[in-house]
């Protein structure tokens, strides 16, 4: 069995992108108010006195967008301190990043994902959801602050989303040959976005290899992964290439991680609800954190039987809340 000891946890449900894929534009979105959001208090509380205590070592901070979280340099600062932190990443849309590259890196977060769909500045801009203020090249610049700072491993996310940035695998690919940057290559899953899905599609991982492996070829990486990605290098280039593959395949036998949502929820599946719990509401009745603890490790316990195996069946389309919602 997985041991389970990654934590990812969103800071916040709120974005200043919106994503087509993630939060389309007419979608409603409730945004939770600041009383319903884990205060940093309770998150470390959180952290130090349940996670860590039931194995949990490693954390990722996303969102929603990560840095739009007041005070998160102190936030990555007090969990990286802490003595059994052994891993502190974050996953960010990179728009607030250059400014602040070096104060995370100097808190302690040494390993940072960037959310980069395309290359194009026009076609970033319709992905993102705004209309032309060019936004690209303040995204590409926080990219460049992180690699100047040093942030290693660097990677950048791409979701391919069929006949928006499909035709960019090559040149996005190409960005791994020069530097030692780590482009990820995600399926696009139907979650809170069910139109744009039923129009477009998806494409998978091994259509995306195939494409590359005619231009360069392709190996399997020599440097593991530790997630779901599954990596590959372009011979001779410095950075690797991982395909998620949540759509074509299924990795629930290897998963790792659990999620806390930015109110507090734990959520032992991406796409499956069963068996979550709310730890805020547990936290400020007053329950103890041995007790939630214990909560904690009776999830565990069960976690191996809450997997989104259930897509076959339609699951995941249904499914209404957005990957900004439950924390991607
Ligand atoms: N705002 C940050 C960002 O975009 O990197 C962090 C949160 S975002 C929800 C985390 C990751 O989820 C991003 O890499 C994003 O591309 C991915 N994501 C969001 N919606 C998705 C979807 N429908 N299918 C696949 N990946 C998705
Ligand atoms: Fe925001 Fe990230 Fe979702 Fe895009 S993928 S809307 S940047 S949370």
């Amino acid at each position: 069995m997985n041991q389970v000891d990654y934590l990812r946890v969103s800071l916040t449900d709120r974005c200043n992108f919106r994503c087509q894929y993630c939060m389309p534009e007419g979608a409603e979105l409730n945004y939770l108010i600041k009383p319903q959001l884990l205060n940093d208090e309770e998150l470390l509380t959180l952290i130090k006195e349940v996670f860590i205590p039931v194995g949990f070592t490693r954390f990722r901070l996303t969102g929603g967008e990560p840095l739009l979280r007041p005070g998160v340099v102190d936030l990555v600062r007090a969990i990286a301190s802490l003595p059994q932190t052994q891993d502190i990443a974050m996953t960010t849309n990179g728009f607030l990043l250059a400014p602040i590259a070096q104060n995370l890196y100097d808190a302690g977060l040494k390993r940072i994902n960037i959310s980069l769909d395309s290359l194009d500045s026009q076609i970033f801009d319709a992905i993102i959801g705004n209309r032309g203020k060019g936004l690209w090249q303040q995204v590409w610049q926080g990219i460049q602050a992180a690699y100047s700072v040093g942030f290693d491993p660097l990677k950048l996310n791409v979701v391919v989303i069929p006949g928006v940035n499909d035709h960019e695998i090559l040149d996005l690919a190409a960005l791994t040959i020069e530097k030692q940057w780590h482009v990820r290559f995600i399926e696009f899953m139907p979650i809170g976005n069910g139109e744009l899905f039923s129009d477009r599609g998806w494409v998978a991982s091994a259509q995306l290899r195939q494409t590359i492996s005619d231009r360069w070829g392709l190996t399997e990486s020599q440097i593991p992964g530790n997630g779901p990605a599954d990596i590959f290098q372009i011979p001779g280039a410095k950075g690797t290439l991982g395909f998620i593959s949540q759509m074509s395949e299924c990795f629930c036998d290897r998963c790792n991680r659990m999620r806390l949502s930015a109110d507090g929820w734990l959520r032992p599946c991406l796409l499956n609800e069963t068996g979550q719990i709310d730890l805020k509401t547990s936290l400020r009745d007053g329950v103890s954190t041995s007790q939630l603890q214990e909560q904690v490790k009776q999830l565990l316990t069960i976690k191996p039987e809450i997997n989104f195996k259930q897509r076959d069946s339609g699951t995941i389309n249904s499914y209404s809340r957005t990957m900004s919602q439950i924390g991607g």
